[in-house]
């Protein structure tokens, strides 16, 4: 049988997804395409239930997507329902659940301050992914806490089976071992390290550093996509040479390095503050890309929510006492009354050379709201006090 008459569908790990463009989504390999009206509209047609022949994709269109493998081919019919409910604007692309604020852990540096026995009900957990999906979600990330304290785990982890998102789990790692990595529903695991052994275990305690590191090493080694996140402090500034090698070593796809905001426990912790050049020279090691992002002239987090543990909606994690609302309201009617920043809103990100790359930075560090984030000047290299004097 010849390929245009075999039957022809979006393979089951690729959605179509209509945001402020038409999308197609590889929730493996984390990749969104954009795609122009017509080819959006011949992906529809591509259920399983049709030839490759009876679809009629452009010739180089379909070399390109049976090349990506976003295509597949059968000699049968393989019916395959496509959902394409309408995305609300800004899109919700990311989105955070603290399903538990307990930790096994007690950071020196956490932002949730002292961990809590308040847990997201597994009830609300189902009807949040459930109306993330439908309203075109692409990226899942359950974090805490740490989520694997979660009472209802097992049960979270069987309603991520089915789920057509890319799952992600943000964990300390110790957790995660057993029955619970080979069961896990998720395409990446996020671990936390947020130093070589002496810098991390004096953020995280004795121990700590050996067990994130197997955790890694075991994520890596049960084929999952391994990322790693890093906090920059006091304690860690004189190894990120070693960690990068590391990390590298690893097989991480992505090394996102932040720095730290005088929030939760931080708080009590100021010796752990470094400067904005410190931050920046340690951030430069970081690769691969972020959920925090920005676009079309807009500040970060603008595709990005956060559900906390007690059921509160925010644009981002460090936002909860700014909430959208809550979570049994409906997700949608929360992400309604978000007020996405512009960047020209911003002074003196508005004039700033590097702002395209930049978009502005973290809106949560930077210590005036419309003001640049320091860390973020320090790292492309600008003057933020010298832009702000030649504005008009
Ligand atoms: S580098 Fe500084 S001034 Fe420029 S856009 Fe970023 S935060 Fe704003
Ligand atoms: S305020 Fe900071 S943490 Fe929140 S979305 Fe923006 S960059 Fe991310």
């Amino acid at each position: 049988m010849g390929q245009s008459e075999q039957y022809v569908r979006l393979v089951d790990h690729v959605s179509l997804r209509q945001l402020e463009q038409p999308c197609v989504y590889d929730r493996r390999r984390d990749e969104l395409y954009e795609l122009n009206q017509e080819g959006f509209a011949a992906l529809t047609r591509c259920r399983g239930h049709l030839t490759l022949a009876e679809v009629g994709l452009e010739p180089e269109f379909q070399r390109v997507c049976l090349e990506e493998g976003l295509l597949a081919l059968s000699e049968r019919p393989w019916p395959r329902p496509l959902s394409l409910g309408p995305a609300p604007t800004p899109s919700l692309r990311y989105l955070e659940l603290q399903v538990t604020w307990r930790c096994n852990l007690a950071c020196g540096h956490c932002y949730l301050g002292p961990a809590q026995a308040v847990d997201l009900p597994l009830e609300q957990i189902a009807a949040l992914v459930r109306e993330f999906e439908a309203m075109g979600g692409l990226r899942l990330m359950l974090s805490g806490g740490e989520p694997l304290l979660h009472p209802r785990w097992s049960e979270i982890n069987a309603i991520l089976a089915a789920l057509p998102l890319r799952r992600v789990l943000l964990t300390n790692g110790l957790l995660l071992r057993g029955s619970v990595l080979a069961e896990l529903h998720c395409e990446e695991v996020q671990i936390s390290l947020d130093g070589a052994q002496a810098g991390h275990d004096r953020l995280r305690g004795p121990g700590s550093f050996a067990g994130a590191l197997a955790a890694a090493q075991a994520v890596r080694d049960s084929g999952r996509d391994l990322s790693i996140a890093t906090m920059v402090h006091a304690g860690n500034l004189d190894q990120f040479e070693e960690l990068e090698e590391l990390v590298r070593g690893l097989g991480a796809i992505e090394w996102g390095i932040d720095a730290p905001s005088l929030s939760g426990r931080l708080a009590d912790h100021p010796g752990l503050a470094v400067s904005p050049a410190q931050a920046a020279q340690a951030m430069a090691h970081a690769f691969g890309g972020a959920f925090h992002g920005h676009g079309g002239g807009m500040a970060c987090g603008l595709h990005l929510a956060t559900v906390a543990a007690n059921g509160l909606v925010a644009q981002c994690g460090f936002y909860l006492d700014q909430p959208l609302g809550r979570a049994g309201e409906g997700l949608w009617t929360c992400w309604e009354r978000r007020r996405p920043l512009a960047l020209a809103q911003l002074t003196p990100c508005a004039q700033c050379a590097a702002v395209e790359d930049c978009g502005g930075g973290c809106r949560f560090r930077a210590s005036d709201p419309l003001g640049p984030d320091l860390v973020m000047c320090a790292l492309h290299g600008v003057e933020p006090v010298r832009i702000g004097k030649e504005k008009p």
